[in-house]
């Protein structure tokens, strides 16, 4: 699947004139009608003028492809978040209220159990040996003191969740600290539990919170994983369009001495890798997906002339644009 035409279709495309000369041939195209700019996510070339130019470490981050991804799965363990967040704020809300219409409940409790008692006997069920049932009745001789701490307890549990869901759903750094940290002191807890008693819901909970840590530890580099964050933002910029435009310019600016004489291999395969990185994750996107990507880069190849058959394509890029560029590039300000 393709993350990054994803996003252009939900947010419209994003293109942005750096000022640099070097850079700026290698984002325009110029049309047989008019100019053209290369779109910071998807890497089409787009008709019209640019939505944003300046200096190119002025250019916003723009999330593709992988990144595009990976908040989308950030935010599925977001939503399960929420959900634990409002079973947890529901039973603060339940325990605070028991407090004050105790005998109301449970006068309810023992008309209804035998009710419901009889209902499962038919079927088939014995529920009077139900853990449910029990904690219920357990619940019902607890004290107002303990009543209280236990709903403080699931309260503050509740807006944890609330804010660890929150954390991942913007897919901040500190969310994701604050959702690994959160989740790995629970972890012991959930597993003790496991000790005494292996439960499908305990097993299916514990799985959930394992694969959010190394998830979170293994792709976002938390805590100094695989290069920690110098290393995240380094790849963050090999596969942005501009670095990748940028991997391009250095690399044919290298002088040609250089290049074959006694330069350190490493530096040479360190620089030969980043740009067949850049051009694997930069390039290759908008080259095989879009003729108008195609045209393009042959016209930042060759200088910027006017591709004779470059005007098909890049209509009908520009149809899938949002209408309204100012909400674009708010969008882009937000991360996406
Ligand atoms: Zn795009």
């Amino acid at each position: 699947m393709d993350w990054s035409l994803l996003g252009c279709g939900r947010y419209g495309h994003i293109t942005f004139a750096p000022a640099e000369p070097e850079l700026r041939v290698r984002l325009h195209a110029q049309l047989a009608d008019g100019e053209a700019w290369r779109c910071l996510r998807c890497g089409a070339f787009v008709p019209g003028k640019p939505d944003l130019s300046g200096p190119a470490r002025s250019a916003p981050v723009v999330p593709r492809g992988r990144e595009i991804r990976s908040k989308f799965i950030l935010r599925l363990f977001a939503l399960e978040r929420f959900l634990r967040a409002l079973i947890f704020a529901v039973a603060a809300v339940a325990l605070w209220r028991y407090r004050y219409s105790r005998s109301s409940v449970e006068r309810a409790f023992d008309r209804g159990l035998p009710i419901v008692r009889g209902l499962f006997r038919q079927l088939g069920f014995n529920i009077d040996h139900s853990k449910l049932v029990g904690l219920l009745q357990h619940a019902l001789t607890l004290s107002n003191g303990s009543l209280t701490l236990l709903a403080a307890g699931a309260a503050g549990y509740a807006v944890l969740e609330v804010v660890e869901g929150t954390g991942l759903w913007l897919a901040r750094r500190w969310g994701e600290y604050f959702a690994m940290i959160a989740t790995s002191l629970g972890l012991p807890l959930e597993i003790y539990d496991l000790t005494r008693k292996v439960t499908l819901a305990a097993l299916a909970l514990l799985a959930v919170n394992v694969a959010l840590v190394l998830y979170l530890l293994i792709t976002k580099r938390l805590f100094g994983a695989r290069g920690g964050k110098k290393a995240y933002a380094a790849r963050l910029h090999s596969e942005s369009v501009l670095g990748a435009a940028r991997l391009a310019v250095d690399g044919t600016e290298e002088p040609a001495t250089a290049r074959g004489q006694v330069a350190p291999p490493a530096t040479c395969g360190q620089a030969a890798a980043a740009r067949d990185q850049a051009a694997a994750t930069g390039d290759q996107t908008a080259a095989t997906r879009d003729q108008a990507a195609a045209t393009g880069d042959q016209a930042a190849a060759t200088g910027g002339q006017a591709p004779a058959t470059g005007d098909q394509a890049p209509r009908s890029a520009a149809e899938s644009r949002s209408p309204d560029p100012a909400a674009r590039v708010r969008g882009v300000k937000r991360g996406y």
